[in-house]
């Protein structure tokens, strides 16, 4: 089996050129904004563009492709046009995702300052979605810092949602940065597998459907999410090492998102030599049209 390390690669000229670039860092897989982050107007995915992206998969060989949700969503956002604007934000996400062939739509979990108002209206927005969800597509929900007000930092969190809604299209996107600044010590192998026996017994293991692999710039439990490069920050190779040769989680995207993309093939190159699998054949893209 073909183990999947990427990037998020940027989509400037057309959402096929994440791929082609996936394709130059030695990716095998991306993850990508179908629509710009920033802004909230919902856009339809053209038909064209589909056709491209398809392409672009055939002639890269990187099929598996995640959709990350705009920043500016909040399922849990205490003024209602904000929440309004985010369901119509997220939902148009996970049509554009139908559209092109994505499973996984990774999105944020929100924030609130009084969390358990937060978690029933995130509750709320999770089944509205659920509600018209395409076939297909799951709603993946990225565990975070803890930063702020923001919910879903603790495997709890998410086990309370999954209480109220035990849907098998409701999945988990791990961020090593955010888990091991929400405190999950992922450095060392006992304390590492506590952490995967409470995420089993809370959400299921079989939830977790991408990871990304981020170190942090911040130290253990500091609830910041600050994004560093492989191996350069507080998390270190020795959990990089326990994740990627981690059976359980062979068969899953793992994707980078650190600070400067112009070192992305610099922290690829070391997850595929931790991984132990040869990286493969960095070719350059064929001449865009
Ligand atoms: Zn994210
Ligand atoms: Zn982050």
């Amino acid at each position: 089996m073909q183990r999947l390390i990427g990037a998020h690669t940027s989509t400037a000229g057309g959402l096929q050129n994440a791929l082609y670039e996936g394709k130059r860092l030695g990716c095998t897989a991306v993850q990508i904004f179908t629509a710009s982050p920033r802004q909230w107007k919902p856009t339809p995915v053209a038909p064209e563009q589909v056709a491209k992206l398809q392409q672009a998969r055939r002639e890269t060989g990187i099929e598996c492709v995640v959709s990350h949700a705009a920043y500016l969503i909040n399922l849990a956002a205490p003024d209602p046009e904000t929440r309004r604007k985010s369901l119509e934000a997220y939902r148009a996400e996970l049509q554009r995702c139908a559209a092109l062939g994505i499973r996984y739509a990774v999105v944020h979990m929100g924030s609130h300052p009084d969390f358990e108002t937060g978690m029933q209206l995130l509750i709320a927005s999770l089944r509205d979605l659920l509600a018209e969800l395409p076939d297909g597509v799951h709603i993946t929900m990225e565990t975070m810092a803890g930063q702020g007000s923001a919910l879903c930092y603790r495997f709890e969190h998410f086990a309370q949602i999954l209480d109220a809604l035990p849907d098998e299209r409701l999945v988990i996107c791990a961020d090593s940065c955010h888990l091991f600044a929400a405190g999950y010590e992922l450095r060392v192998p006992e304390a590492y597998e506590a952490v995967w026996e409470a995420f089993d017994r809370l959400v299921g293991l079989s939830r977790l459907r991408v990871w990304h692999l981020n170190d942090s710039k911040k130290p253990f439990g500091s609830r910041v999410d600050r994004h560093e490069h492989i191996g350069e920050g507080e998390l270190g190779e020795s959990a990089f090492r326990l994740i990627l040769n981690d059976p359980r989680f062979a068969s899953l995207p793992m994707l980078i998102e650190t600070p400067d993309e112009q070192r992305f093939s610099e922290d690829l190159a070391k997850l595929w030599r931790w991984a132990g699998v040869p990286a493969p054949e960095q070719l350059d893209a064929p001449t865009a049209v």
